[in-house]
């Protein structure tokens, strides 16, 4: 246990990761060189350098308590993998064993890739995958009851170079992104900066409740989600949970959260709880793309890990409740150079930062273009139960940029130029004591999918349990071809500063569309964005074509970060996991239902009859309000069996259903209907049946009490 008064932040951070510091301390001089170079110029790694690198790793490791290294991977399942292998080897007759660790066991690995999804890329008589060494993500100790394990972050992909996961396309994205943001800044004369990288910071909401409860629930349990449950007395509507003060046993396992995510080196930053009572949130500074992503891994896995050492248990499901909020990841997302340029820094006078306003108008143009695309980087199963339901944005893809940049976008488009900004004003606060301050000239936008917050956007359709994987690679991919269009153009012109101008006034008159600083909630904006010809997209089998376009492979294979057979995979298992995950809710509501929900109304209903025998007898006539209760729960009893069965049916029926689109097709317009239909009377049944004989855990138990 750690005694919180000698906690020294500063002396636990990044004790279990083999950082810059370590390296620098372990490694000889010029391996360490050799690596660095590496890693900046983005080479392969030879194998006498990653030799000497695996040796003091595997020693440092060591002494970190590990007997095993693994190699950590992202397969498209949408959660982390790992094959375990322990670092003894046995010479020969000597009855002994070494510790050992090559620079190729390092480097690369070979996973029987056979049981990971690849949509049709690898049949799997063709087993071979590999994974890869990123050594731009730091390996790292991970310490936990069960022993320590040294983690090297891999890239996976299958025999013929293939990507199998979500790291190598995002690799590939932010060398595309760095490429064409240099190409862009060289025509503003910057000849200084040799780097342009991704900034994310990705902000994860979650729910914790009690263990015991969620052991209590199978539908938790089985699919992340509860499938029955009627509304307490009170849900979210006072808004006292937001920002509200932190119960003690919460604030105690998030410092415990904390204190583990520091050590592996995550810069968690901010804690707070969320709208809904039991749900909170976790926001990391923002680090390198690549390095945010493999974070928000390790987040999940850590709030998970931790909440059960606390006997609580952390749901990171985008809808575990029906009626109250759902959680999501805002995927804050910037451009910065080596030398500390953010490109989307619009400094104090927007209106004269010609190359903010070329920056912003590219984005414009990509999130317009690639909206269908961006919407599907979005979609996950979970995620269909919040988007558009007024607790999270709509499903059409828009831009907020606030008042002050709407307002230069308004001049270009009106005027063909811009001539000035609107500023920041003094915030008057009207209590002497307290000081006044300026305000931001742009006000913020819960609504909004993809919002402008100062020097980033936030995208903020993002699903909970989702990686932020694909919709980094997607943003990445698809400035990247706004920036490249543009530059293009310029690098050709006569006369930059004319081009320039007039360029940009051309992206901001034809993609003004896609900018909206209204409610996105309201009816309003659902025709409007439909006046716009903006694209609506309801549900994830909606959204996966858009991943095999010939826009979006058009755009993938100019840049080299997916070819069609990778993206055409993408699309297959997309839909195999759709009809997947309803089949597994389908089959936990039947088993639900018919193990312990009819049970309890019978019991339910005996108990009533008994009743109504017993009390007939003593009062000489039958009970009225008894009967009309019995009758009542009857009826839903009755109701609830015919849903039971179409379930039932409709259930044994997918079998017979083949290929990907069609079952999932299959699952989104037939299960899941029934599966709402079997729901409605056994929430109403919940509401009459004694709580005692209820045979689970009720939203009040599970949200109000933890
Ligand atoms: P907000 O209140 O706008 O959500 P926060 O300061 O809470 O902003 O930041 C939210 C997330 O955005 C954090 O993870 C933060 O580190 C990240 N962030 C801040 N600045 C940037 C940036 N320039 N690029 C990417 N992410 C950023
Ligand atoms: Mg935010």
């Amino acid at each position: 246990m750690i005694n919180e008064k000698c906690l020294n932040v500063e002396d636990i951070y990044g004790e279990n990761v083999f950082n810059d510091t370590v390296m620098q301390d372990r490694l000889p001089k010029k391996t360490y060189q050799k690596l660095k170079e590496t890693i900046r110029e983005g080479r392969e790694l030879d194998v006498e350098t990653a030799d000497v690198v695996a040796h003091e790793m595997k020693e440092w490791a060591i002494e970190k308590g590990a007997t095993h290294y693994t190699h950590w991977f992202q397969p498209l399942t949408g959660v982390t993998a790992e094959k375990h292998d322990s670092f003894i080897t046995a010479p020969k007759s000597s009855g002994k064993v070494l510790m050992s660790f090559s620079g190729k066991e390092l480097i690369k690995g070979e996973p029987d890739a056979s049981s990971f999804p690849s949509g049709g890329l690898r049949a799997t008589f063709e087993a071979r995958g590999y994974t890869t060494w990123d050594c731009t993500s730091p390996a790292f100790v991970r310490q936990d009851e069960s022993g320590a394990t040294l983690c090297i972050p891999t890239a996976f992909c299958s025999y013929t170079g293939e990507a199998l996961d979500q790291k190598t396309p995002l690799l590939r994205s932010m060398e595309v992104i760095n490429q064409q943001s240099l190409r862009l800044l060289r025509l503003f004369g910057n000849t200084t900066s040799k780097k342009v990288t991704p900034s994310v910071g990705v902000e994860q909401e979650y729910f914790i409740i009690d263990r015991e409860n969620f052991l209590a629930r199978k539908d938790l349990v089985y699919t992340g989600r509860t499938l029955f449950g009627a509304m307490p007395p009170k849900g979210q509507e006072m808004d006292d949970h937001y920002f509200g003060t932190l119960q003690e046993k919460i604030a105690t396992f998030m410092k415990d959260a904390d204190i583990e995510l520091w050590k592996l080196g995550v810069p968690s930053k901010t804690e707070h709880n969320e709208v809904a009572p039991a749900q909170h949130e976790l926001a990391p500074i923002y680090e390198e793309c690549n390095v945010a992503v493999d974070h928000n891994q390790i987040i999940m896995e850590t709030l998970r890990k931790v909440a059960n050492r606390h006997g609580l248990q952390c749901l990171l499901h985008e809808k575990p409740f029906a009626g109250v909020n759902g959680s999501g990841k805002h995927d804050n997302w910037s451009l910065v150079t080596d030398d500390g340029i953010n490109l989307l820094d619009p400094g104090k006078t927007p209106h004269e930062n010609m190359q903010f306003l070329l920056v912003l108008c590219c984005i414009l143009a990509a999130v317009d273009d690639h909206a269908d695309l961006l919407r599907e980087s979005a979609s996950d199963v979970g995620n269909d139960h919040r988007l558009g339901g007024n607790e999270a944005p709509p499903c059409v893809i828009s831009v907020y940029l606030g008042e002050q940049l709407q307002d230069v976008i308004n001049q270009l488009v009106d005027t063909g130029s811009a001539t000035h900004s609107i500023k920041g004003k003094k915030m008057e606060t009207g209590v002497r004591t307290l000081p006044d301050f300026m305000k931001d000239a742009t006000d913020r936008n819960r609504t909004s999918p993809f919002a402008f917050t100062g020097n980033k956007f936030e995208f903020r359709m993002v699903g909970s349990q989702d990686t932020v994987g694909e919709p980094n690679i997607v943003l990445n991919t698809i400035v990247a071809e706004a920036f490249s269009n543009a530059c293009d153009v310029l690098e050709k012109a006569d006369d930059f500063q004319t081009a320039l101008h007039d360029y940009i006034k051309e992206l901001a008159i034809k993609h003004q569309r896609i900018t909206f600083n209204g409610n996105g909630y309201s009816r309003e904006w659902a025709e409007e964005a439909a006046r716009r010809g903006l694209p609506d997209i309801r549900s994830m089998i909606d959204a996966i074509p858009a991943l095999t376009t010939d826009k979006t492979i058009e755009m993938f294979e100019k840049f080299h970060v997916f070819n069609r057979a990778e993206l055409e995979s993408r699309a297959e298992i997309e839909y195999e996991q759709y009809a997947k995950k309803i089949n597994i809710e389908a089959l936990t509501m039947i088993d639900m239902t018919s193990k312990q929900i009819i049970p309890a109304v019978m019991d339910y209903e005996s108990t009533l009859a008994d009743s109504i025998i017993a009390v007939e007898s003593a009062i000489g006539r039958k009970p009225g309000t008894q009967v009309a209760i019995l009758e009542e729960v009857d009826e839903l009893l009755t109701e609830t069996k015919a849903a039971f069965d179409k379930l039932v049916a409709l259930s044994r029926k997918s079998h017979e259903i083949v290929g990907n689109v069609e079952r999932a097709r299959y699952f989104h317009d037939e299960v899941d209907v029934a599966m709402e239909a079997l729901r409605r009377p056994v929430d109403r049944l919940e509401m009459i049946v004694d709580k005692d004989m209820w045979p689970m855990p009720s939203y009040g138990d599970m949200i109000f009490e933890v």
